[in-house]
C-alpha cells in the first residue's frame, strides 16, 4: 500500500493502479503520476462533464421580419494525436472537451506510451460508453498519426507534440479535407526574476519549472533571466537546490527525478548539454549520465548563458536549467520575446504594477506571476506564435469542438403596426 504523504491516508487501489501504470508507462516518479497526472485528469473530466448540458447558442435580434439563432453542433469525428510526456493527462485534455460537445474521438497515443490510453479504453467500455464513441489507435506517427491527419472521414485533429510534426499535420489537413486543426507545440519559456522577488520561493518555483517531469514539458522554464543584483545569489541557491533531487526507482516514494523517455531523447539532451559547455556556458552542477541506473541525467544548472547559445534557443526537453543575466526592464522584455515560440512565461516580483506591465508585454499564451506550471481546468492553455494555436481546457476549449450554425427564419405573416415592437 502507498500512503499519501500530505494526509497520511492510504491511497485507494484504483487510484494507486492508475498512478503506478503511468509511472511504468513513462518512468516518472509515482508521486508525480499520482498527484499531477492522475489528479489533473480527474479534475479535467469533472470540469468538462459539467459543460455537457450547457453547450448552447444565442438568439440574434435582426430586423422584425426575421428570427435568428445559433446552434453549437458537434464537429463529428475528432482525431487526437498525443505525446509521451503526459500520456494520461493529454488523453483526457483531448477527449473531455470533445465528448462534452457531442463528438466522437479517435485517439492515437505516442508509440512510447500506449499503456494508460489502452487502460482508459477498458475503463470507458466498463463505464458503458456506446461502441465507437471513443476509439484508440496505438501506432507510429508516420503511419497511424499521418493517416488520421490526412483522412477524409476525420473532421478535426487536435495535436500536441513537436513544432516540426505540427506543421506536417496542418499540411496534411490542408491537402485532404481542410479538417479543423488545433496545435499545442513547443516552447522556450522565459522566466524573469527581479531583485525584489521572494528569492527562496523564486528559486524553488523556477527550478521545479525547469526539472519537473525530467524537463520533458512544453512549459519547461528553459530561459531564466535573473536581475544582475541577485544573479550570483540566485545561481548559488539554484545549485544547492538542484543537488537535493533524488534520482532513482520511479516507484520509490522518495524518488524526485526519473529517467528520460528513451535512448534517442537521452542522446539529444546529452548533445545539447555538450553544446552548452562548448559554447562557453558554465555548468554549475549535474549534466552527466548516471550510467549504472539507465537513462538518468543528473539535473544540470548552467550559469553565464548567452542568448545566442543553442541551449538558450532550442527546446531541450530535458533537466537543464539555463540562467541568464539582465540589467533593465526594456532589455529583458525584448530578449524574452526574441524567440519563435510563445507558450508560457513567468515573472517573479513583489511589484504588481511591474508584473502587470510584463504580462501585457510578454508574447505568450500564459503568463504566471510568482508561480510556475499553475494549470487549472478552468484556465485556457495554448500558444502564441510557433507554439501553436487553439486553446485547451476552460470554456475556450469548447469553441474548438463545435461548429456554429446560424438558423435564419423569415416571418411571412405581417401583423401591421400591432406586431411592431413597443416604442422605447
Ligand atoms: P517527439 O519527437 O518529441 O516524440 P512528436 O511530435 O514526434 O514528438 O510526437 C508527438 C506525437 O505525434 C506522437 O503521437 C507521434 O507518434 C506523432 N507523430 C509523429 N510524426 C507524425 C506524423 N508525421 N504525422 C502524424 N503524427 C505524427
Ligand atoms: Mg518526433
Amino acid at each position: 500500500a502507498t500512503y499519501n504523504p500530505a494526509t497520511g491516508a492510504k491511497i485507494c487501489d484504483v487510484e494507486e493502479a492508475g498512478g503506478t501504470m503511468e509511472s511504468v508507462d513513462t518512468g516518472k516518479p509515482f508521486l508525480h503520476s499520482f498527484f499531477i497526472d492522475l489528479e489533473g485528469s480527474i479534475k479535467t473530466l469533472r470540469y468538462f462533464a459539467g459543460w455537457a448540458d450547457k453547450i448552447q447558442g444565442k438568439t440574434m435580434p435582426v430586423d422584425d421580419n426575421f428570427v435568428c439563432f445559433t446552434k453549437h453542433e458537434p464537429i463529428g469525428v475528432c482525431g487526437a494525436i498525443i505525446p509521451w510526456n503526459f500520456p494520461l493527462l493529454m488523453f483526457v485534455w483531448k477527449i473531455a472537451p470533445a465528448l462534452c460537445c457531442g463528438n466522437t474521438v479517435l485517439v492515437k497515443p505516442a508509440e512510447q506510451t500506449p499503456l494508460t490510453a489502452l487502460h482508459m479504453g477498458a475503463l470507458i467500455k466498463e463505464a458503458g460508453f456506446p461502441p465507437g464513441v471513443v476509439n484508440i489507435l496505438p501506432g507510429f506517427g508516420h503511419t497511424a498519426g499521418a493517416a488520421i491527419a490526412s483522412h477524409m472521414g476525420v473532421n478535426k485533429v487536435a495535436f500536441t507534440g513537436s513544432t516540426e510534426v505540427g506543421k506536417l499535420i496542418q499540411e496534411a489537413a490542408g491537402r485532404s479535407n481542410l479538417k479543423r486543426v488545433t496545435l499545442e507545440l513547443g516552447g522556450k519559456n522565459p522566466c524573469i526574476v527581479f531583485a525584489d522577488a521572494d528569492l527562496r520561493k523564486a528559486v524553488e518555483e523556477v527550478q521545479q519549472g525547469a526539472f519537473f517531469n525530467q524537463g520533458q514539458a512544453c512549459t519547461a522554464a528553459s530561459r531564466v533571466f535573473v536581475d544582475e543584483a541577485v544573479y550570483e545569489e540566485f545561481v548559488r541557491r539554484s545549485v544547492e537546490n538542484a543537488k537535493k533531487l533524488v534520482a532513482g526507482d520511479p516507484m520509490d516514494p522518495r524518488t524526485s527525478h526519473g529517467p528520460q523517455i528513451d535512448q534517442q531523447h537521452f542522446d539529444k539532451i546529452m548533445r545539447l548539454i555538450e553544446s552548452g559547455k562548448r559554447e562557453g556556458a558554465k555548468l554549475e552542477c549535474g549534466g552527466f549520465a548516471l550510467q549504472d541506473k539507465g537513462l538518468f541525467i543528473q539535473p544540470a544548472v548552467f550559469s553565464g548563458v548567452q542568448d545566442h547559445m543553442r541551449i538558450a534557443k532550442e527546446e531541450i526537453f530535458g533537466p537543464v536549467q539555463c540562467i541568464l543575466k539582465f540589467k533593465t526592464l526594456e532589455e529583458v522584455i525584448q530578449r524574452a520575446n526574441d524567440t519563435e515560440y510563445g507558450l508560457a512565461a513567468a515573472v517573479f516580483t513583489k511589484n504588481m504594477d511591474r508584473a502587470l506591465r510584463l504580462s501585457n508585454a510578454l508574447q505568450s499564451g500564459t503568463v504566471w506571476v510568482n508561480c510556475y506550471n499553475a494549470l487549472h481546468a478552468q484556465t485556457p492553455f495554448g500558444g502564441f506564435k510557433m507554439s501553436g494555436f487553439g486553446r485547451e481546457l476552460s470554456e475556450y476549449a469548447l469553441s474548438e469542438y463545435t461548429e456554429i450554425k446560424a438558423v435564419t427564419i423569415k416571418l411571412t405573416e405581417d401583423l401591421g403596426e400591432s406586431g411592431k415592437r413597443a416604442p422605447e
